[in-house]
């Protein structure tokens, strides 16, 4: 999905560049490589979500760093955790953050590997057979 940003009041949006901000109608801008892939140790700090000394947003809403947050936070990944995230770059408010669209735990580290296993047992689920 394409993603800019607003020139005016600063936000960025999941919308075709040249389309009008939902709240002031200004015409967003194209906010360059649509899609990357960073990895890193993640740092939630103080409201803000880094990796790769980037800051983390998600778009479309009035807190794009909460937001993303809390978008890291339904995946099941922490601050310390290791984390590989794609999504773009992006301008809010005059400052480069980066646009969180996918977010995954990279294999090789101490605190992820608990969350894979966890998931990988609940996944697993019960292999039972019924019984007759
Ligand atoms: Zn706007």
């Amino acid at each position: 999905m394409p993603t800019a940003y607003c020139p005016s009041c600063g936000r960025t949006w999941p919308k075709a560049p040249g389309k009008p901000c939902p709240v002031d109608g200004t015409p967003l801008q194209s906010i360059g490589p649509i899609e990357q892939l960073i990895s890193g140790k993640l740092l939630i700090d103080k409201g803000t979500a880094s990796l790769a000394g980037r800051k983390l947003a998600r778009g479309g809403g009035d807190d794009p760093y909460s937001k993303a947050i809390e978008f890291l936070n339904e995946r099941g990944l922490r601050s310390g955790d290791f984390v590989k995230i794609a999504g773009a770059k992006a301008k809010h408010k005059g400052r480069i953050v980066f646009l969180v669209q996918k977010a995954d735990i990279t294999e090789k580290n101490e605190a992820g590997k608990s969350v894979a296993k966890r998931q990988a047992r609940r996944v697993g689920g019960s292999g039972r057979k019924e019984n007759r």
